[in-house]
C-alpha cells in the first residue's frame, strides 16, 4: 500500500456528513465552519509505542486509546468535541492494521459524533498524533487556575484500574485471577473519556483537569495555577470491584491509585453550594462522582490515611524528562 492509497482508505473508512467540514481529507488544508460565539478549543496528545502504550497492544485499542486520550484533554475544559486530525508514522503501512486501528479510531469517533479532517503520514517508528478540536461557550472554558479556598474536590469513576492492569502485565509471575486481570486491563486499553460530565460541569466547577499523569501530579497542577493547596483522604479515592479484588491492601493500592496515571478520569473542584447540583449530574449521566477533599489556602497537597497520618509518596506521577 502506498501513501497516496492509505491516506484514500484513510478517508474512505472514516467518511461521515458533517456540514462542518467545508473541506476535507484530500486537499492542501481542512476548511472548517466555526459555530457563532464559541471559542475553539484545541488539544494535541502523541502515543509512542514502548512509552505510551506496550508493544503488543491491539491495533483497535490503540487507535480508540489515541482518540479517547485526546478527547479527555477537551472533556476536562469542558468542551464539545468537533473535529480530529490524525498523524501517523510507521515502519510500515499493513492494510490489516490500519483497518483494525480505524475501526478502534472509528468506534469513539462516531460515539462523540468528530470528523477527522486531515493529517500527515510518514514512515518511521510506530508513533501516533492527534488532534482534537472541540468548542466552548465563549468564555465558559473550565481551566486549571479556577479553584477557591474551601472548595470541594472530586474525581469521576474509579482510579488506579490501569495502572494496576500495567503492572500486571510488567510482572507476569504476580498472582491475578483472569476475570479480574480482563477487566482492569479494559480500562487500559479503551479510556472512556468524560465528555457529557466535562461540558455538564459548566457553571458548576471552578477548575478541572483530566487525570492521565496520576492524580497527585494532575491534581497538583491545579494547586500550582489555583495558587493554593488541598488536603485529600487515601480511604475516599474511589476504587473498583476488580481494583479491590486484585490489591486487598489499601496502602498498597493508594500510591497506585494516586501516583499510577493513565485513569482519564476528571477532577474538578466546586464550591460546596454546588453539592446538590453536582449530586444531580452525577445522577443524570449515571457517572459516579466521589468528593476526596477540599482546597486549602495553606500550599502545597497533603494526602491522609485513616489514623490522620499523612502519606508520603515516592513520586506523585509520569513524568517525561
Ligand atoms: P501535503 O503533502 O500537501 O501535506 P499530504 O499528502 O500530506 O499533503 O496529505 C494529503 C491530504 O491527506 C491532506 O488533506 C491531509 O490532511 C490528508 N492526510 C494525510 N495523511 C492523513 C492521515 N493519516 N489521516 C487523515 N488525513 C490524512
Ligand atoms: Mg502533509
Amino acid at each position: 500500500m502506498g501513501e497516496f492509497d492509505l491516506i484514500a482508505t484513510i478517508k474512505r473508512i472514516t467518511a461521515q456528513r458533517d456540514p462542518s467540514v467545508v473541506i476535507g481529507i484530500g486537499d492542501d488544508a481542512a476548511v472548517l465552519e466555526i459555530p457563532r460565539a464559541r471559542q475553539l478549543v484545541v488539544s494535541m496528545d502523541t502515543l509512542h509505542q514502548g512509552v505510551h502504550f506496550p508493544a503488543n497492544t491491539l491495533p483497535e485499542d490503540l487507535g480508540w486509546k489515541a482518540l479517547a486520550v485526546n478527547l479527555s484533554d477537551l472533556a476536562a475544559m469542558g468542551a464539545k468535541p468537533a473535529w480530529t486530525t490524525l498523524s501517523l508514522s510507521s515502519p510500515k503501512l499493513e492494510p490489516a492494521w490500519l483497518k483494525r486501528f480505524l475501526a478502534g479510531f472509528n468506534q469513539l469517533a462516531k460515539r462523540h459524533d468528530v470528523a477527522l479532517v486531515g493529517g500527515d503520514t510518514t514512515r518511521g517508528p510506530l508513533s501516533i498524533t492527534i488532534q482534537a478540536h472541540g468548542f466552548v461557550a465563549r468564555g465558559k472554558a473550565i481551566s486549571r487556575g479556577g479553584a477557591q479556598i474551601g472548595d470541594l474536590i472530586y474525581v469521576s469513576g474509579d482510579l488506579g484500574d490501569a495502572s494496576a492492569a500495567l503492572r500486571f502485565l510488567k510482572n507476569p509471575s504476580r498472582k491475578i485471577e483472569r476475570a479480574v486481570f480482563t477487566r482492569l486491563k479494559q480500562r487500559l486499553d479503551r479510556p472512556q473519556p468524560r465528555i457529557a460530565l466535562g461540558m455538564g460541569l459548566a457553571g458548576y466547577a471552578s477548575s478541572m483537569i483530566d487525570v492521565s499523569d496520576g492524580l497527585a501530579q494532575d491534581l497538583g497542577h491545579i494547586l500550582a495555577q489555583s495558587e493554593l493547596g488541598a488536603d485529600i483522604e487515601a480511604s475516599r479515592l474511589p476504587t473498583s470491584k476488580p481494583l479491590l479484588a486484585a490489591i486487598l491492601d489499601a496502602p498498597h493500592r493508594w500510591p497506585l491509585q494516586l501516583t499510577g496515571g493513565d485513569d482519564y478520569e476528571l477532577c474538578f473542584t466546586a464550591a460546596p453550594r454546588h453539592q446538590t447540583q453536582i449530586t444531580q449530574l452525577a445522577k443524570r449521566l449515571k457517572t459516579q462522582l466521589t468528593c476526596i477533599g477540599q482546597i486549602t489556602k495553606r500550599r502545597g497537597l497533603r494526602i491522609y490515611d485513616d489514623g490522620g497520618k499523612t502519606i508520603a509518596l515516592k513520586r506523585t506521577g509520569y513524568r517525561h524528562f
